[in-house]
C-alpha cells in the first residue's frame, strides 16, 4: 500500500463501523466461496464471499506465472477485532478506495491477510489464476511490478509494531502456497519498498522478511538469501556500471555503455527512477537494481542479454556478445551458476544478476 492510500484509509476509519455490520450480514448469508488447501495453504475467501463490486472493466489475465511476491501493510489501524467480518469490511473499504479514489478497475492487490488471519481475494480472478498455476492476474500494487509480482496486503501498520503471530503464520502459509503454485523461490519474496519509494510494509514487517523467506524455505526448500545490490553512483568506472548502462538502454535510455558513470548515466538513472516511482537520487541502489534486473532466459534478445554475455566472458565463461540468448549463452549461464552454488537452470534471475555484478 502506498502512503496516499494509507491516508485515505485512515480518513475513512469512521466508515468502518457501518461496513462492519454489513460484513456480519454477509457472513450470515453464508456465501462461503473460497478455496481451502488442507495440506499447504490457508482458506482464501473469494470476491463473491466478501461482497466485492464487479470490476469496472475485465481484469487482465496474463498467460504467465508470477515471478515474485511483494509484501505490503495496509497502513490502517492495528485493530483488535479479529473476526471475519472485519476482514471482509476491510476488503470492501480497500476496493472502494482503489476504485473510487484512485480510479483503478478493481482492488490493487491479489490477497489481503487481516489481523485475525482471515485471507481475502483482492483483484477478481486472483484465486482462479493461482489455482491454475499457469496464469496470473495483472494487478496494481507496485509500479513496474504489476505484471510479474503477487501483492499481499497485511492489515495493520507495522512501523513500530510486529504483526500478530497468527497473521504472520498465515502469511507464511500463503507464501508457501503461492511459491508452490508458481515455482517462485523463497528468496523472491520482497517488501514493497524494495521496488518503490514507500515506507511499506513498515520497518518492523520489513525486518521480518529474512525470517519469512527462511520460514518458507523450511517448508519448500531452497536458499532463502535475497540478492544484495551494490550502490553505484557518479564517478565510478567499472563493469557493473557497464551492466547498469546496458540495462538502462534496454529501458529506453540513450547512453553509451562505456563503464563510466558520468552525468548522462546519472540523468538516465534519475529518469528511470522517476518512471518506476523509486526514490529519485541518481544513484543505483536496491530499488533501481531490483527494477532493472528482470529475469532473462533462452529466447530473449537485447541489451540486457549483451550485458549478461559481457559479464560471463569477463568472469571466465566466454560468450559471444551478440545480444541473443541462445543455447550457447544458456550453457555458460548454467556453468556460471554452478560455479557460484546457484540452482543451474540457465535463467538469469535476480540472484544470478547479483552474482554477475558482484
Ligand atoms: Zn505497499
Amino acid at each position: 500500500m502506498t502512503t496516499p492510500t494509507a491516508r485515505m484509509l485512515l480518513r475513512r476509519r469512521s466508515l468502518l463501523a457501518g461496513a462492519l455490520s454489513l460484513g456480519t450480514a454477509l457472513t450470515t448469508l453464508g456465501t462461503g466461496a473460497g478455496r481451502a488447501w488442507a495440506a499447504d495453504g490457508p482458506l482464501v475467501s473469494g470476491c463473491e464471499a466478501w461482497g466485492a463490486r464487479p470490476p469496472k472493466s475485465p481484469v487482465k489475465v496474463l498467460p504467465a506465472r508470477a515471478q515474485k511476491i511483494l509484501v505490503h501493510h495496509t497502513a490502517t489501524p492495528n485493530v483488535t477485532d479479529y473476526g471475519q467480518a472485519q476482514a471482509f469490511a476491510l476488503a470492501r473499504i480497500m476496493q472502494a478506495d482503489q476504485m473510487d479514489v484512485r480510479g483503478w478497475i478493481d482492488t490493487g492487490q491479489h490477497f489481503t491477510i487481516s489481523r485475525g488471519a482471515f485471507v481475502t481475494e483482492g483483484r477478481h480472478g486472483s484465486l482462479a489464476a493461482l489455482d491454475s498455476g499457469t496464469q496470473f492476474v495483472e494487478a496494481a500494487h507496485c509500479p513496474g511490478q504489476n505484471t510479474v509480482a503477487i501483492g499481499i496486503e497485511n492489515e495493520g501498520t507495522y512501523t513500530t509494531e510486529e504483526p500478530r503471530p497468527e497473521q504472520y503464520a498465515t502469511l507464511v502459509a500463503l507464501c508457501v502456497r503461492i511459491c508452490l503454485q508458481y515455482g517462485i523461490r523463497p528468496y523472491q519474496i520482497y517488501g514493497h519498498r524494495d521496488f518503490h519509494n514507500t515506507e511499506c510494509p513498515g520497518d518492523r514487517l520489513y525486518a521480518r522478511l529474512p525470517q519469512l523467506r527462511a520460514d518458507v524455505a523450511a517448508r519448500i526448500g531452497g536458499d532463502p538469501t535475497a540478492p544484495v545490490w551494490p550502490v553505484v553512483g557518479t564517478g565510478e568506472v567499472s563493469e557493473r556500471v557497464r551492466v547498469l548502462q546496458y540495462l538502462l538502454v534496454q529501458r529506453g535510455a540513450t547512453i553509451t555503455p562505456d563503464g563510466a558513470f558520468g552525468p548522462a548515466t546519472e540523468a538516465a538513472v534519475r529518469a528511470f527512477q522517476k518512471q518506476i516511482e523509486a526514490a529519485v537520487d541518481g544513484v543505483a541502489g536496491n530499488q533501481t537494481w531490483n527494477q532493472l534486473c528482470a529475469p532473462v532466459a533462452q529466447g530473449a534478445a537485447g541489451e540486457a542479454v549483451t550485458a549478461v554475455q559481457g559479464r560471463l566472458t569477463g568472469l571466465g565463461f566466454p560468450t559471444t556478445a551478440d545480444g541473443v540468448f541462445g543455447p550457447g549463452t544458456a550453457a555458460q549461464v548454467t556453468a556460471f551458476q554452478g560455479s557460484r552454488g546457484l540452482p543451474q537452470d540457465g535463467v538469469v534471475d535476480a540472484r544470478t544478476w547479483s552474482r554477475l555484478i558482484a
